[in-house]
């Protein structure tokens, strides 16, 4: 039963650690004992009907935005779209995340069509959220929250077919107004918590590799990891969080 992670644009979008989130789901499969492939997609690559088990992308600024922006139109964005709608996960960071949307309008420049996973559209906000979020999540695991950092302008807004990921108690989220963090589609999770997320929310981790395995017809649940160190690390960028705030 491989899990095969598809990379969206790995050399263009991945800032602030973004990355070591592909890390994390290689190794929680391997220490399971669960095959899994990476292949890295690039720019005017198509993506193979059925290939897939859990999408990623990072983080990018405009610059890189607008280049993939042009790319999932023209390339993969239905393909996508189709491969979620039928079972598979994502997990789509910040710039990747408001591309995964109804439109991202930065302030200079074209606006830019997204690929309709998430009911959510992306305008460019005057001042740049910066700083640690935590939000309480369902996905959140052992205890119920996510955390990370931020560092984006875009202020996104959720339509009615889109959950949040959660709710801030720390930091700004989607557009520091309503309170919601990220949004969740089936088995497609975009956030904007960079850090990388996974090493130290375990919980959405798992969420994302039983989505993956349960699109190749495994749904039995996994098997505990000693998640100790991972909480840790939760626990304290918890706690740095509420300090900062
Ligand atoms: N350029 C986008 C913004 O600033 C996304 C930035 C990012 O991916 N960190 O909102």
């Amino acid at each position: 039963m491989d899990i095969r992670i598809c990379y969206l644009y790995p050399e263009m979008m991945n800032i602030y650690g973004d990355r070591g989130n592909v890390t994390a789901l290689v190794r929680r499969c391997r220490w399971r004992g669960i095959p899994v492939d990476v292949e890295g997609l690039g720019l005017s690559e198509k993506v193979k009907p059925d290939r897939y088990d859990i999408f990623f992308m990072g983080g990018g600024q405009d610059r890189e935005q607008v280049l993939v922006c042009h790319d999932l139109l023209e390339n993969k964005g239905d393909a996508i779209r189709r491969e979620i709608e039928r079972g598979a996960a994502a997990l789509v960071i910040c710039g990747g995340y408001q591309l995964f949307g109804k439109y991202y309008r930065p302030f200079d420049g074209e606006k830019l069509p997204g690929i309709n996973v998430f009911d959510a559209y992306t305008v460019a906000g005057e001042n740049r959220m910066i700083g640690n979020v935590v939000a309480k999540s369902a996905l959140g695991g052992r205890f119920g929250t996510v955390v990370g950092f931020e560092n984006h302008s875009g202020k996104t807004y959720l339509g009615k077919e889109s959950a949040p990921l959660g709710m801030v108690t720390v930091g700004s989220g989607n557009n520091g107004e309503d309170r919601t963090e990220g949004a969740v589609h089936l088995g497609a999770v975009g956030t904007y918590l960079h850090g990388s997320l996974l090493p130290k929310n375990p919980g959405l981790a798992d969420f994302l590799i039983e989505r993956g395995l349960a699109r190749r017809g495994e749904r039995s649940s996994l098997k505990p990891l000693d998640d100790t160190l991972e909480w840790r690390a939760h626990r304290e960028a918890v706690a740095r969080a509420r300090k900062t705030h």
